[in-house]
């Protein structure tokens, strides 16, 4: 005979589980906690690759991103003219990232002509690698220069 570590009767010495209470002697017998075991490594499936908050800041990787400008054309839209200016921006980083937003900035001789502010959510750029992105403008004349300032980008494994 022994005593049930739970509820301190008296069980047969070979008993798994306790006659009276119904607890499990063991603690690799009982069901509850194997399945708390179970979900450790669905837990850590999640995190690696799931979460949603395991996502890097941008601002921690801004230096490594660079962009150039590629080309600018003039096209006629439904509300007039625009400038459909197109950048190939180059991530020195580990990551993917994607959701841009951004300033294109238009200028003359130095000088800011023109800030448009846009994003892109279908853009993704892959580590260590570039990307050409294009954004528009309506049409402002006399613009000697455009830069593309990456405002922000998302990152993380769901990317
Ligand atoms: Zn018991």
């Amino acid at each position: 005979m022994k005593v049930c570590k739970l509820c301190k009767k008296e069980i047969e010495s070979s008993a798994k589980k306790c006659p009276y209470c119904q607890g499990y002697q063991d603690w690799y017998r009982n069901p509850q906690i194997l399945s708390l075991i179970a979900i450790v490594p669905i837990m850590f499936l999640w995190f690696n690759y799931i979460n949603p908050f395991n996502t890097e800041n941008f601002v921690d990787y801004q230096e490594q991103f660079s962009s150039k400008q590629i080309n600018t054309v003039e096209l006629e839209g439904r509300n007039g003219p625009y400038f459909k200016v197109t950048f190939e921006v180059q991530n020195n980083t580990e990551y993917k990232w994607g959701d841009m937003s951004y300033e294109l900035i238009g200028r003359n001789n130095g000088t800011i002509i023109i800030v448009e502010p846009g994003a892109t959510f279908s853009w993704v750029i892959q580590p260590h690698s570039s990307s050409y992105i294009s954004a528009s403008t309506p049409v402002v004349p006399d613009i000697s220069s455009w830069e593309l300032v990456i405002k922000d980008l998302k990152t993380g494994r769901r990317i």
